[in-house]
Parts: C-alpha cells; structure tokens; sequence
C-alpha cells in the first residue's frame, strides 16, 4: 500500500524506533509493575524510564506525569478534577473551536448543573484576551482552552492565558494534543495545572495518553481503584503503550527542529501552491501562529466530501472540515465559529503531514487536485459558470 498520507492530525503511523522498544514488552515483559517479584519489577523499571522522558521531553517533573488511555481520558480527568476540587465553584469557561473531548464534557456538564462560557474566536481563528479576561468570575473553576486547534492548526497564546488565569486562583487546563511534538512546549515556563496530550497523534499506537497534573495542584482522581499511578489513575498499566510513548516523547523533542524547518517548508509549498493554482480558493486560519504541519484550505462552490472521495482515488489521504454525513448541513463547528461563509466551509480540507511526509507526497497533491476541484465545479449547480445560486450546496449523502 503506498498512500500519500496528509491526515497526520487524525492519527500518525508509529515510528519504527518506537515499535522497536514495544514489541519486546508485548513479547516477553508482560509482568505487572506493581508485583512483588522481580520480573514485574523489571516492568516497572521500564514505566520509570518512560516517565522520566515524558516528563524531560516537557521539562517538567517525573512525578508530575500521570499516564491515560487516550487524550479524550486525560481532558475529562483534568476538567472533572477541577470541578470536584471546587464543589462551590460551578462556573467553566472553554472556546467554542475546542475537540469534541473538551466540548461535548462542556455541553454534558451543563445538564449537570454547570454553567459554561463559551469563548468566540475572529474570522482568522483568534480568541479575544479581553474577552476571557471579562468572562473569569468568583465561582469559575476551571478554564479549558487547547493549544493549537486540530483542524486549522492555529496556536492560541496559551502561556499568557495560563498566567492571566492562574493569578485569579483559577485553574488551568490545555489540551495539547495536537501541539506536542509540533511545537516547543516547556512546562518550566507555563504555569498550566494540567496538560494533555495523547501518544497515536504523536508516532506512539493509540490508547495511551499522558496527563501533566503540576506539583500542588489539587486532584481528585476520575478512575478510582487500584494505587497505580500514585493514586491518580486506577487500572494495570498499558507498560508497553506507555514504553512507546515514552520513545516517541523523546523523538517528538529530538524532532521539533525538522519540524519548524523541513516539514514547515513542505507545508508552506503545499499550501501556496494550491492557492496559486486554484481560483477561488483561501486558507483558513491564522497564518502567523500556526502548527507547521497544518493547512486547512477552502475551495469555494464544492464540497469536502466530494473532493476526500477522489483524492482517495489517488490513493491521498486528508480530511474534511464539514460534517456532511448523516444529512446535516452543518460544516465543522470551528469553521463556523470563524464565520467562514458557508461556500466556502463546506470545501475546506485539511492537509496534516509528518516528519515521514515527502516532496514527492506534496508534488501529487499539487498534480491533481487543480484537476478534481475543475472537475467538480463543472457539476456544481453553484459554480460560478452557472451563477452562484446563493444557498448552501447540497449534501450528496
Ligand atoms: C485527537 C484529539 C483529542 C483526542 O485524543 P484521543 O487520544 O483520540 O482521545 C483531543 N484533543 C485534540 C485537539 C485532538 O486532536
């Protein structure tokens, strides 16, 4: 199978280096870390490792980081830790452009009795400082804002919120899946209480995740059970999830370099390539805070679906910003919180690439799609040879 996979923000593939330290865990250091005897012992010994490079490659403390399944866990775990923590306090504040993990808990805690903000964000993807200033209040317990957004890559300033947040005694949390790895992160200068991140975004296999609870921040445990985890995460340990997530830590802050330069440059080529060749086409977002791996690019007049389906044809994998599926109209929650005009967000794609990503994967995107976006005009009811029809374009399914 030879795919020219641009969909790296859904998930990577596990790196080589990586693997090599798992499979022997699968294989033959299958005992439990927490067993008296020395064969779990050994097992246990491997964990240690793994946390010291989580905790090096985010320059923080070894015992700061408490390993999950997934980023979904560790995102409820910190926001449900916050709200525990302050029974009195039922006021959250998050944006409206964060993952499903944050925004449906949100959503769902407001039938519980919790009263959420949330904070809008500009046509270029940007939250207004002043605004989250104005929506922390007395009983705010926690504030939920991502580092860099998974469909248009775009950074918010999350040091400075950490520190405006934290001064008010409230907590902090930051789901930073998408941005470790991509971008320097370093905790000695980030005064969150809790951080997220999850391994299969990151070259490590999917269902394990770490969370950063800082030293002193008070938490209450969302899986209650056994003492793994010092407490703070009951069930046996994934070890060989957690040994590969800690290999592909240290690869992530060896990588950051090739990242910011060479993956940047495929992207940047990518991204003005396509723009210059396709008419009617703009880019989505931020430009000047921006994961270097993301691009997100509407093409006006056609639908994300239409075009994901011939790419695949070319064996190119990306993504689509509009939820076209079960026969909503809707296109992607974060697109519409920016505004984009609906024309255009119902043709937006993301292109997402990786340390693995070619010039020769850029090169056939850049080959065929001014071909597929042609093509699809040409049966478009709104296309501009017909007149633009002014409503939104169907959905095909
Ligand atoms: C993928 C993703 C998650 C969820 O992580 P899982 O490990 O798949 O649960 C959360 N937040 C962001 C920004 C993501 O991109």
């Amino acid at each position: 199978m030879n795919e020219i996979y641009l969909d790296n923000n859904a998930t990577t593939r596990v790196a080589p280096e990586v693997l090599d330290e798992m499979l022997p865990v699968l294989r033959d250091h299958y005992g439990n870390p927490s067993s008296m005897h020395s064969f779990g012992g050994g097992v246990g010994a491997l964990l240690k490792k793994a946390r010291e490079r989580t905790a090096e490659a985010l320059s923080c403390r070894p015992d700061e980081i408490v390993f999950t399944s997934c980023g979904t866990e560790g995102d409820n775990t910190a926001i449900l830790s916050a709200l525990r923590a302050n029974p009195d306090k039922k006021h959250m504040v998050t944006t409206r452009v964060e993952h499903p993990a944050v925004l449906n808990l949100a959503k769902h805690l407001e039938t519980r009795g919790v009263e959420v903000t949330y904070l809008g964000v500009d046509d270029a993807g940007r939250l207004d400082l002043d605004e989250l200033r104005r929506s922390l209040r007395k009983d705010t317990a926690v504030v939920s804002v991502m580092y860099a957004n998974n469909e248009t890559g775009v950074v918010f300033p999350v040091p400075e919120i950490a520190d405006m947040v934290r001064r008010r005694g409230i907590l902090f949390h930051t789901d930073a899946v998408q941005a470790v790895g991509k971008i320097p992160i370093s905790l000695a200068d980030l005064p969150a209480d809790f951080l997220v991140l999850s391994g299969h975004k990151l070259h490590a296999p999917k269902g394990v995740g770490a969370l950063y609870v800082r030293r002193g921040t008070p938490f209450r445990p969302f899986l209650i059970g056994g003492h793994q985890e010092r407490g703070r995460r009951a069930g046996t340990e994934n070890t060989p999830g957690i040994v590969a997530l800690g290999k592909a830590m240290e690869l992530a802050a060896m990588g950051i370099v090739d990242e910011n330069t060479r993956v940047r440059a495929l992207r940047d080529r990518l991204e003005a390539g396509l723009l210059s060749s396709i008419p009617d086409s703009v880019r989505n977002g931020d430009p000047d805070n921006r994961l270097p791996n993301t691009t997100s690019i509407a093409f006006k007049y056609v639908e994300g679906e239409a075009i994901l389906l011939l790419l695949d044809t070319f064996g190119i994998c990306a993504s689509s910003g509009s939820a076209c599926t079960s026969g909503s109209l809707e296109p992607s929650h974060v697109l519409r919180a920016m505004g984009v005009p609906f024309t255009y967000a119902h043709g937006s794609i993301r292109f997402s690439l990786s340390r693995y990503t070619t010039d020769a994967d850029v090169d056939a995107v850049l080959r065929e799609m001014p071909g597929i976006i042609a093509r699809l005009r040409e049966m478009s009811p709104f296309s501009a040879a017909t007149g633009d029809a002014g409503g939104k374009p169907a959905c095909t399914r």
